[in-house]
């Protein structure tokens, strides 16, 4: 064992017996998400390494110290990719998605960046990514908003989360705020740790977002951006707590949420959680309507969230509100060769006629109590026996596998309709 050469630290392995809840999880959301009428586009994993530093922001966290940049044999720079709206950006652009009308988009896969990892916190992370371009107003925020409630409530997580909304308002907003934020910290610069000082001249704006307790409270005090809204800020954001009051969905606001990424104005939102620690951003999102421009696009408001699965299934797995899908399996065990032939056309006629039903069909030989063994062990609830006698009457035998049920031969015309009976006792 102490040769296998083990996964890179930070990314891990999913295995059988946790693909099953992802599936659950994951089936769920894409089915909201379509029923929002959203479609889903398909993206690369590796793109550009200038696509992610000119969209997200050169002086953020991701791309100062968490991206995954190597050089590719031509020596072009590349990057495994540390989020998806950039990807998603650049293929509307690329395939003129954005002159065809608003466009309501997902896409679901692995994102890579370097962090220490930790329970919620890995090097590679899966994320469900929803964007809608093209339109400006507070009504597809709320609309996002409440895709994301619909989807907690559907994995049974909705009181484990709270939504937390601020705005960021434009960039000329920002400008004026951040003049005040940098005279407020720099009075207070004893007060700032290393990566604060930093920030002060790089991403002011930034130091909002540590993570620091003790910069806690001269954070607490920092000017907030909401003071320097200007009338049109101030009514979007406005019109979007109406909007989620009147969708009943509960929020707080939080002036001192930003965003880790430089793409972000207007709106801004995160679900939290108080059930995982410190990883308790469980899916965070807002406006970027600015980003389109950067990447020389048409100019086109947009507004979009990614959602991290794992810390999702942490809190599912620790709620236990998702039932495992509890499909009926059945194990052909068969002894000799007509046996062989005969079963395993029957298990796939099966398969063909009951849908859901999940056959197992004995590879290998062996003798029956071999096979019994392998039945047992595969979760399958009966056994289904061809051996020689059963093939020359055309029969089948039947062994309850969990239960006391009397063990019986059926002819091979009647399983059909027996398993189907089975199937629906189930339901
Ligand atoms: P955090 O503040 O926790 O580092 P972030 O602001 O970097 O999060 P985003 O870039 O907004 O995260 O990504 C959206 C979501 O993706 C997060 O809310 C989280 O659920 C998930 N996520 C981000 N980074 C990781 C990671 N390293 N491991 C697992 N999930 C992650
Ligand atoms: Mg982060």
């Amino acid at each position: 064992m102490s040769d296998v050469i083990p996964a890179i630290r930070g990314m891990n392995d999913i295995l059988p017996e946790q693909t099953t809840l992802w599936r659950a999880v994951e089936s769920r959301l894409f089915d909201i998400i379509q029923r929002f009428g959203y479609q889903e586009i398909r993206l690369p994993i590796v793109e550009h390494t200038a696509l992610f530093e000119r969209s997200i922001g050169e002086v953020t966290d991701i791309v100062e110290k968490e991206m995954y940049t190597f050089a590719d044999r031509n020596q072009d720079s590349l990057t495994l990719r540390p989020e998806g709206t950039a990807g998603c950006v650049r293929a509307c652009l690329q395939h003129g998605l954005l002159n065809q009308g608003a466009q309501r988009l997902w896409y679901y896969g692995p994102m890579f960046r370097h962090e220490r990892p930790q329970q919620g916190r890995y090097r590679q992370f899966y994320q469900v990514g929803v964007e809608a371009f093209g339109m400006a107003g507070a009504d597809i925020e709320a609309e996002l908003i409440r895709m994301t409630y619909r989807c907690w409530q559907a994995l049974g997580v909705a009181d484990q989360l709270q939504l937390q909304i601020n705005t960021l308002g434009t960039a000329e907003i920002r400008q004026t705020h951040r003049t005040q934020l940098v005279a407020y910290f720099t009075e207070h610069r004893h007060l700032l740790d290393e990566d604060s000082q930093r920030r002060l001249t790089t991403n002011p704006l930034r130091i909002l977002d540590s993570k620091n307790p003790a910069l806690a409270e001269c954070i607490a005090n920092a000017p907030s951006l909401l003071d320097y809204l200007d009338a049109p800020a101030a009514e979007h954001f406005a019109c979007l707590q109406t909007l989620l009051t009147a969708a009943d969905i509960p929020f707080t606001v939080n002036s001192r949420l930003v965003r880790g990424l430089d793409y972000y104005t207007h709106t801004v939102f995160e679900w939290v959680t108080d059930a995982l620690g410190a990883q308790g951003t469980v899916c965070a999102g807002g406006r970027y309507d600015k980003l389109v421009d950067m990447l020389h696009g048409p100019s086109t408001p947009a507004v979009g969230f990614a959602l991290g699965l794992e810390r999702l299934m942490l809190l599912c797995q620790q709620q236990q509100t998702i039932r495992q899908s509890e499909g009926l399996t059945v194990y052909v065990v068969m002894a000799g060769d007509a046996a062989q032939l005969a079963g395993h056309n029957l298990a796939d006629q099966l398969r063909q006629h009951i849908p859901q039903l999940v056959v197992i069909a004995h590879c290998g030989g062996g003798s029956f109590k071999s096979q019994f063994k392998k039945a047992d062990r595969s979760g399958a609830r009966l056994a289904l026996i061809l051996g020689e006698e059963e093939v020359s009457a055309n029969t089948v035998g039947i062994k309850w596998l969990r239960e006391q049920r009397e063990q019986q031969t059926l002819p091979q015309a009647e399983l059909l309709s027996y398993i189907c009976h089975v199937t629906e006792e189930r339901q």
